[in-house]
């Protein structure tokens, strides 16, 4: 820890959020050797997406010897799919393995960041607080996923039943013999409609745009399994490897709108044809998009509960909610004791969750205004010393996120030792060589299943897309691999500065 001539004290980094990244980040620099810094967190405890959401049924639609760390494997997962409780186990049986709780600060809800250049160090504003925290280096691992949002339907005020949304559960609501209502059909949906078929009443599923649903075959891990992985952990690497792999071989139906497309959605006609019988039922359930284009629905339990006696899908599209339930299109009043939103995330149009203000006063949201861009989605020029987990362009369509972050996670470690072990002031990428990746990125979009023509949260409303990286998953991770400094502006703490301070954005 350094101090600045007011006697502030300098963190080496600040880490912006508890979750899997956050986590991740934190585990990595300890294992260089940084132990100087602190996890920020505006919750009250640790593991991101996995503590917020719990609602019935969560689980994660990647296997979970793929959905880990590399680095902190795990032989005991329970199942192929891990549920949300066991997942939230792993990240804090990571955070007790490597020491990590005497560096979260809780509560901390950081309401921005500012580069002060003349330093090279980083103001973070935290909520409620005068003083600002300080850090050579910031790791924005806040997720793109974090902030719940109920849709601008109008009349969502005037409810008077009870209205939940699934990114913030309601344990304490009893559904039993309740009339619910569930607003959307997206992965969230999918997972919670088969738990909530089995407790309520009645069950009225509002479907906007129907899915492409495929197959997850989820097995209990054997004790011999388990016990096999435990003690020879090469079986274990050996295993993620295949699933890797496999899913690889996925990305060229999934990824890229290819005849092997056409392969995947005929797998998601079978699973239609095979589990609903009725034909009428089956049209509604049809997606009108290419398969990919959306979240694939990893699920072989939602339309057998589309079809019990107690569940009835409407595709009516919602004119209003009322104060008794929701009112469609022709006109029919639908009561429910309960509405379900599984209606998603606010996702920031700009993409910065909170204000960011770099060298010269530039602000991030400004240049961001037509879609977010970043130098191979984890730094942006302009905004030295500053990474991003889970930034523009790092999203997979068919592998793990987490094989994404752990690339991510690599890289800002090694670029965060540099600037420490050089003691750099300014380790800035270079604008050209962002310009050309994101030119580069957007020209290998144009003929992915995201951008073949479906709403989804991949787009802004203008159609850009800021969120999926258009490649195998191997290609992300192979081009992290090293931080070449020719793509940096690398100044060195003694180097004053040479230009005039412009402002650039008021
Ligand atoms: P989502 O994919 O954005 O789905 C939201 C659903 O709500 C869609 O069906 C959408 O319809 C509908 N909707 C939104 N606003 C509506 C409105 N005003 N009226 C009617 N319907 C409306 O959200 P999510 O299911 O929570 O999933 C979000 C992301 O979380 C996923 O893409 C995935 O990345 C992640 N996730 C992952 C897992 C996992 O197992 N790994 C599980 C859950 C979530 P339209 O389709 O017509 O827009």
């Amino acid at each position: 820890m350094t101090k600045d001539p007011m006697n502030t004290q300098i963190l080496d980094v600040a880490i912006i959020g508890g979750g899997f990244a956050g986590i991740g980040a934190a585990i990595r620099l300890k294992q260089k050797g940084i132990g100087d810094f602190a996890i920020f967190e505006r919750g009250t405890s640790i593991g991101g997406t996995w503590r917020d959401n719990t609602y019935p049924g969560a689980a994660c639609d990647i296997p979970s010897r793929l959905y880990s760390y590399g680095f902190a494997p795990n032989p005991n997962w329970s199942h192929t799919y891990s549920g949300s409780n066991e997942i939230l186990g792993y990240i804090e049986s990571m955070a007790t393995q490597f020491g990590l709780h005497r560096h979260f600060r809780f509560g901390h809800n950081i309401t921005g960041i500012a580069f002060d250049e003349d330093a090279g160090v980083w103001d973070i504003s935290v909520e409620g607080r005068a003083d600002i925290v300080r850090a050579r280096t910031v790791v924005l691992a806040s997720g793109p996923l974090a902030n719940a949002s109920l849709p601008r339907i109008p009349g969502i005020e005037d409810y008077q039943g009870h209205k939940i949304h699934s990114a913030r559960w309601d344990h304490d609501y009893d559904f039993t013999g309740k009339k619910v209502a569930v607003v959307g059909t997206g992965a969230s949906a999918v997972q919670i409609i088969p738990e909530l078929v089995d407790k309520a009443a009645s069950v009225k599923v509002f479907q906007r745009t129907p899915g492409w649903v495929l197959p997850r075959i989820n097995r209990q891990t054997s004790p011999l399994t388990k016990e096999l992985y435990r003690r020879v952990p090469a079986a274990e690497s050996l295993s993620r490897a295949a699933w890797f792999y496999g899913h690889e071989s996925v990305a060229l139906g999934v990824v890229w709108n290819t005849p092997l497309t056409r392969v995947v959605e005929m797998v998601g006609r079978a699973q239609l044809r095979r589990q609903v019988k009725d034909p009428w039922l089956r049209r509604q359930l049809t997606p009108e998009f290419r398969a990919g284009c959306k979240r694939l629905l990893m699920t072989d339990d939602y339309y057998p509960a589309l079809q019990r006696d107690n569940c009835k899908l409407v595709t009516w599209p919602i004119a209003r909610i009322s104060e008794r339930g929701i009112r469609t299109a022709e006109g029919i009043e639908h009561q429910a004791d309960c509405i379900v939103f599984a209606t998603g995330f606010e996702v920031s149009k700009a993409g910065t969750p909170i204000p960011i203000v770099g060298r010269d006063g530039r602000v991030l949201a400004t240049e961001w205004q037509r879609g977010a861009f970043a130098y191979k989605s984890i730094a942006v020029s302009g905004y030295p010393n500053l990474f991003f987990t889970f930034g523009p362009n790092s999203g997979p369509g068919h592998n793990s996120a987490l094989v994404y972050m752990e690339a991510q996670i690599n890289y800002l470690v090694e670029a965060i030792s540099t600037i420490l072990d050089r003691d750099l002031r300014m380790l800035d990428v270079r604008r050209e060589r962002q310009d050309e990746y994101n030119a580069a990125i957007q020209r290998r979009l144009d003929s992915t299943t995201w951008n073949s023509g479906c709403r989804s949260w991949y787009l802004t409303e203008d159609g850009f897309n800021a969120t999926m990286y258009p490649g195998f998953a191997t290609q992300y991770v192979g081009q992290l691999r090293t931080v070449e400094l020719d793509d940096y502006q690398v100044v060195p703490i003694t180097a004053q500065r040479t230009a005039p301070r412009i402002v650039v954005n008021s």
